[in-house]
């Protein structure tokens, strides 16, 4: 994507909101939110969500999130955040249960969050207003950019197409290795926001000539009502829709969502609960059961593990991961070992040694496994996919750029082995 058109993709998305303050706001980036500081690092290795949320002043995060909508085009771009009350953006919440004393509980991931009316979720995106709850973030945009499907990495879903994506604030877990935190571990109104409706969405991505929508950076169960809202605009336009989540949801919600998009990658963040617990504030036991149905659903599923040094490196865990992968969804679900650069909370980790994503792949191959990749090495030749069978390069990548694909009608053109995946 070229610079020239990126601008064309935020005066698109600022020029379709109906809400004065939003039409003036640019569309946050990843890259913008990589190179700016938000807080303060000497506090924020000791601090954990939670607490950075009581003590951070409010108005230093929103000198914060002006640094962040901050671009060569100057004040123009910049826009007052989203009001918290702003109806636009507020939706009933589809999961959850209201209990006596206007109290509600949400049943949309393993947390089961109980909120008090005027309260919110740990997410921080989903409100108890007298009794009813609501998400905050429906139609919220934060981010939104024009991706290579091969950047989410989605391997075997239509290799070399682009995906327009999108994010809005807020997660259901605090992983000390986030690299979109500052997104994703702050509250809707403490971020700039543009208001991008679902069928508004849909022809964006369609109008960039998009095969598909990504729903991705931060966590999109907790923007669930939205992307489900959208993934159907999409359809409706001839455009597919792809998830990138950490899994932590529940079975009945991932089963809806199962039927209405067309593929779901897991970022399986270790293979111990240890890890999960004291890293991740989450649980692995979930994450796992959601790989499980999503494959039993029918989705097409790939599993990305961010190796990240002494944490989640062990042989032990590499073998008990790869016999869970091949036993429970079958050796042809993809799995991408990545390497960890040093981000948010554990800036002072090294970056994975390829070693040791060496090591990974070794071990999962003698599993096993057909499909095994090291991710964030661009020219690995662990990035290209071969075929199990006559072991030709049936899809040429480097990087995010894909090269010849040898699949016809989802067979290896060489050999006639069966690819699995989604290829058109
Ligand atoms: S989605 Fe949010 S509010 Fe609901 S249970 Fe999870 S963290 Fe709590």
């Amino acid at each position: 994507m070229t610079a020239k058109n990126r601008e064309s993709l935020f005066d698109s998305v600022a020029a379709m909101s109906s809400s004065p303050q939003a039409a003036e706001a640019p569309v946050r980036t990843p890259a913008l939110q990589a190179k700016t500081p938000v807080i303060d690092r000497r506090y924020s290795a000791a601090l954990d969500r939670r607490d950075f949320l009581k003590t951070a002043p409010l108005p230093c995060l929103a000198a914060c999130a002006s640094a962040l909508f901050g671009t060569s085009a100057g004040a123009s771009l910049l826009a007052a955040p989203a009001r918290e009350d702003d109806a636009q953006y507020i939706k009933e919440a589809r999961f959850y249960e209201k209990l006596p004393y206007k109290k509600t509980k949400c049943k949309l991931c393993p947390r089961e969050c109980v909120i008090d009316d005027k309260e919110r979720g740990y997410c921080g995106v989903r409100e108890n207003r007298g009794g009813t709850y609501y998400t905050l973030v429906h139609s919220r945009v934060v981010t939104a950019h024009i991706d290579p499907m091969e950047k989410k990495p989605f391997f075997y879903f239509m290799p070399g197409s682009t995906t327009f994506s999108i994010a809005t604030a807020g997660c259901n877990v605090n992983c000390k290795m986030c690299q979109n935190w500052e997104i994703s571990q702050v509250r809707p109104e403490q971020v700039r926001s543009t208001y991008v409706p679902p069928a508004r969405l849909a022809e964006l991505a369609r109008q960039y000539r998009c095969a598909s929508i990504a729903y991705t950076y931060s966590e999109p169960v907790i923007f669930y009502e939205y992307m489900v809202d959208a993934a159907d605009a999409a359809h409706a336009l001839g455009v597919k829709s792809a998830v990138v989540s950490g899994g932590y949801v529940q079975a009945d919600p991932l089963k809806k969502l199962c039927a209405r998009v067309d593929a779901i990658k897991v970022d399986l963040k270790a293979y111990s609960e240890k890890f999960y617990k004291e890293v991740v504030n989450g649980e692995l036991k979930p994450v796992l059961d959601a790989i499980v149905t999503i494959r039993k659903e029918g989705r097409w599923n790939e599993i990305v593990y961010l190796v990240v040094p002494t944490l989640n490196d062990s042989d032990q865990e590499f073998k008990g991961l790869a016999r869970w992968v091949k036993s429970e969804v079958g050796p042809d679900v993809p799995l991408h070992f990545s390497r960890f650069h040093p981000e948010y909370l554990l800036k002072n980790l090294p970056p994975t040694p390829l070693a040791t994503l060496e090591r990974a792949k070794a071990i999962a191959d003698g599993e096993g496994l057909h499909y095994v990749y090291i991710g964030n090495v661009p020219g690995h030749p662990a990035e290209k996919t071969y075929c199990p069978r006559c072991r030709k390069v049936v899809v040429d990548r480097m990087g995010f750029t894909v090269g010849d694909v040898h699949i016809r009608n989802g067979k290896c053109k060489f050999c006639q082995e069966p690819i699995a995946g989604v290829w058109t």
